[in-house]
């Protein structure tokens, strides 16, 4: 039987913290899986125990009369048809896990409960719900490296990826549960508690299972089960839990399903508009979402442009209107026609409506008046290229908050070209965008803060990165300050 060595494998990193004995006790049950596991009001703990042959074990565990301190019972059933070799290898498990809860009771106060002494010291203060959060509350017993005697462990805990639209989808944090040499990969989702049927639920919390659940093997119950049972001990419910949206963990290598450099600071208010690009497949998804919050949208007719649909967004059916017929005859002109002067004229006027600032819509209306992929000394180049070459030769000073030359292009503050790389109307709005970002997304803010620093080159063909071409003309320029 593999229990029998159990608890030394199963102990790697898991003795430690106030339950620490007790958790390594269970994770080398073995053959056997816990299948629940109860705190109760008095105090004393309830495990329910699955063995391989369908044979069942209930023990109750509470401490001794006369408050002696320690684990003074086990009132133990077994249900099922069970052979006198599997009996006696319940009663080594019964008394290990007997003996893991005395040793804890040895750690805690006198007079301590079972619970509270699995427990260990209440958390105190207010709590901002996150993987941060589920894992202070599991650890140090639980964690990246604990592992069942049948291989199972968390592999790692993390919001879950890809958060859906603008972000105001909740917060939701997954630990996942692997095994060694294979085996389905799944997870326990915590978010923020309500009345759907759930696995478990502490004082904030609701926890469900996530991925395939057949074939799960022992150890993989026992991990469930010990994560349920720590959220429950250890989530006070006299603390004040918060709960961020799903973007405040979101990180720029995420794949999101929208620009959130722009809706965040549309939604905040920063931003007077939008025009979005998105697949026409997930416009329709998109406008419900808008008209639910209050916004209006309008979908360009007749876009010969871009292979996605244009959508226009403000707050106002006026604002709306405005943009999407100033930017009509624009979406329906041929890529590559010669830009008229009203064109021109139009240009500017929709970059006006979008807020952005006079000085960097004049520039930009110059270069569309002379044709995009004309360079200032002549010659051509990509549009992106053109336009940062003119922005830098008139800047003294390369702030990061107006690069918009990562490879990744969707990651900048200002959705505009900036006149030049220190335009003081361009730096304001770039602030207000960033502490829109910030307030929602921090992990986000830092990121982008930090990545749009530095050395950044772009080829005249507009690669970035380490996408540049040696074989031709490279724009390189250094932001040396946010
Ligand atoms: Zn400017």
């Amino acid at each position: 039987m593999t229990g029998s060595s159990g608890e030394d494998e199963g102990a790697q990193g898991a003795g430690r913290g106030a339950a620490g004995p007790f958790v390594a006790a269970l994770l080398g049950l073995g053959e056997f899986a816990c299948e629940r596991l109860e705190p109760r009001e008095d105090g004393s703990v309830s495990l329910q125990l699955r063995g391989g042959q369908g044979d069942w074990i209930e023990i109750t565990a509470s401490t001794a009369a006369a408050g002696r301190g320690h684990f003074g019972r086990c009132a133990l059933s077994l249900r099922g048809q069970v052979s006198a070799a599997r009996r006696a290898e319940t009663a080594v498990a019964v008394e290990r896990i007997g003996r893991a809860i005395d040793a804890c009771l040895e750690r805690a106060p006198a007079g301590c409960s079972i619970v509270r002494a699995l427990a260990g010291p209440p958390r105190e203060g207010s709590v901002v719900f996150g993987s941060e959060a589920v894992r202070a509350m599991l650890s140090p017993e639980l964690g990246p490296g604990v592992r069942t005697t049948d291989g199972h462990r968390i592999t790692v805990i993390e919001a879950e990826p890809n958060p859906r639209v603008m972000g105001d989808a909740p917060l939701r944090v997954s630990v996942q549960i692997g095994r060694e040499g294979g085996g389905a990969p799944f997870a326990i989702v915590v978010e923020k508690r309500d009345e759907r049927p759930a696995y478990a639920r502490t004082a904030h919390l609701s926890m469900s299972h996530h991925g395939t659940g057949a074939g799960r093997a022992s150890g993989a119950h026992t991990l469930c089960a010990l994560i349920a049972f720590l959220l429950r001990l250890r989530d006070n419910p006299d603390v004040a839990m918060t709960f961020p949206g799903a973007l405040a963990e979101v990180g720029l290598g995420a794949t999101l399903d929208v620009d959130v450099f722009e809706w965040i600071p549309f939604a905040a208010g920063v931003k007077p508009a939008l025009r979005h690009e998105v697949p026409y497949a997930r416009v329709e998804e998109l406008v419900q979402w808008l008209e639910r919050r209050g916004f209006v949208a309008a979908v360009a007719e007749e876009n010969r442009r871009t292979p996605d649909a244009v959508v226009y967004v403000a707050r106002t059916l006026e604002g709306v209107r405005e943009l999407a017929s100033a930017d009509a005859p624009i979406v329906q002109a041929l890529p590559g026609s010669i830009p008229t002067p009203q064109l021109v004229r139009l240009q500017g006027r929709v970059g006006e409506l979008l807020g952005y600032p006079a000085c960097c819509v004049e520039a930009f209306t110059a270069r569309v008046a002379r044709e995009v992929h004309r360079r200032i000394g002549g010659g051509e180049a990509h549009e992106h290229f053109v336009a940062a070459e003119e922005a830098a030769s008139r800047t003294s000073v390369f702030h990061g908050r107006l690069n918009d030359l990562l490879p990744q292009r969707a990651a900048r503050l200002v959705s505009f070209f900036p006149c030049r790389y220190d335009c003081p109307a361009a730096l304001a709005w770039a602030d207000g965008v960033f502490a829109a970002i910030e307030a929602q997304a921090p992990r986000l803010a830092r990121e982008l803060g930090s990545a749009l620093v530095g050395r950044m080159v772009i080829d005249v063909d507009g690669a970035r990165g380490d996408a540049v071409s040696a074989a031709v003309e490279v724009l390189a320029l250094e932001f040396d300050r946010f």
